[in-house]
């Protein structure tokens, strides 16, 4: 395995890019510059070694062999759910579930939880900055249960606003489920004000962590929500993999979500007697391989900081929003107080996809269109935008090059 180099104070960004073998590859002939992280990040070396040292040195299936390997395979297993446990502070291990991603997460919160506990009548709110799938798996419910799905409208800076959801909240409201951090704006929510005023009024709260896991440190007993859900590969580790954190005392009481092996203790024709959490909500062989590397992603966000990590970000975000403002008829979609490293953008008269076909010209990858969040961008009357969203690997010297290749490209297309 690497040893990389342990990150004192400052961050060394050219060290931290030698990690990523990626980053040295190019694109039209152009050195890589990789600015679509929101949708995946990069992995360094070290998850793709975790991942290679798996498959050649201790593949096994999981938790039922007595052999060496399955040993071994079960033990770093394990590890990384204790790692993972860790990462988003939560009390104790029978919490941390693993999942496919965020997407799965919460479609296994709506299918076990949501069934048993929502009834026909009962509200469930989301906001107007959800990503499809913290929309769609609540549309299924609630069609099904004949519940009500409300929104929590959006301002034009895209924030939530609080008085509004203030109001939607009644002793009907059984789930909040909102973002941490919007994925298509940067948006970062005031999730803490929302859990609390949710849990007064009784209901429980789903948040969907997969951008904030990345950028923000998150501590799910401090935050006090029901559910988190995360994914793997958007902080720096293999897809494939994620993360459903749930209040054990909510989860003991669920229902399972999928039958089969490795979530039974006992079956019979005429009964099963299900396993204890967290292998409860584990049907079937996991993604071992991808889950063992997952860890290796973990240790290396926790290795540099999240607080170290969040300033060079922060440093991005506020350089490139004023560079990009500075280009004629360049709007900035998204302007909360509070932001993670994610620019949206529109420029007048161009097409996004143009924008984002000249710009991979220059190897350049931003992404364009809706963002998997269609109802938002209705909300701002446009198909979509071009953003671009920041890691720690990122430089100064790329958003220079970016404001290059967009004026660059406004000229080819003007
Ligand atoms: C990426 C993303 C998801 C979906 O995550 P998957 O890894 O595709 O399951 C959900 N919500 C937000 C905010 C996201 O950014």
């Amino acid at each position: 395995m690497i040893q990389a180099a342990p990150i004192s104070k400052g961050l060394n960004v050219e060290a931290i890019r030698k990690e990523f073998p990626i980053l040295e590859r190019l694109v039209k002939g152009k050195p890589l510059i990789y600015l679509d992280n929101a949708a995946t990040s990069q992995k360094p070396q070290s998850v793709i070694d975790a991942l290679t040292e798996y498959y050649s040195g201790y593949n096994a299936n999981i938790h039922r062999g007595i052999h060496t390997l399955a040993e071994e395979a079960t033990a770093a297993f394990e590890r990384s759910r204790d790692t993972a446990r860790d990462f988003i502070g939560a009390n104790v291990r029978e919490e941390i579930i693993f999942t496919r991603g965020t997407t799965e997460g919460i479609n296994l919160v709506a299918y076990t939880w949501g069934r048993q506990n929502i009834h026909a009548g009962d509200e469930i709110i989301i906001s107007g900055l959800e990503h499809h799938s913290n929309i769609v798996p609540w549309q299924i419910l609630c069609e099904e249960k004949k519940a009500v799905l409300k929104v929590i409208p959006i301002n034009d800076k895209g924030e939530l606003v609080l008085e509004k959801f203030d109001e939607l909240l009644s002793s009907k409201t059984k789930l909040v489920a909102v973002a941490h951090v919007s994925n298509a704006l940067g948006t970062i929510n005031p999730v803490k004000y929302i859990i609390d005023a949710a849990h007064n009024v009784g209901a429980k709260v789903l948040i969907d962590g997969a951008q904030s896991s990345v950028h923000l440190d998150i501590d799910v007993q401090d935050l006090d929500c029901d559910f988190f859900a995360f994914s793997s590969h958007k902080v720096y580790g293999p897809t494939g993999v994620g993360v459903l954190y749930g209040k054990k005392s909510i989860l003991e009481l669920m229902p399972p979500f999928q039958g089969g092996g490795e979530m039974i203790k006992e079956v019979t024709f005429e009964k099963t007697i299900y396993n204890e959490l967290p292998y409860k909500y584990e049907a079937g062989t996991p993604n071992i391989g991808d889950t063992v590397a997952f860890k290796a992603a973990l240790d290396f966000v926790n290795r540099i900081g999240k607080e170290n990590i969040k300033r060079h970000e922060d440093e991005l975000l506020e350089y490139a929003t004023s560079e990009l403002l500075q280009i004629p008829d360049l709007k900035i979609i998204g302007t909360s107080a509070e932001k993670a490293s994610v620019i949206s953008f529109v420029i007048d008269r161009i097409h996004p996809q143009d924008l984002g076909i000249l710009l991979d010209n220059n190897g350049i990858a931003v992404r364009t269109g809706h963002h998997c969040a269609q109802p938002l961008m209705d909300t701002f009357c446009i198909p979509g935008t071009v953003r671009a969203s920041f890691a720690v690997y990122n430089t100064i010297h790329e958003i220079d090059e970016l404001v290059a290749g967009l004026r660059k490209a406004i000229k080819m297309l003007a």
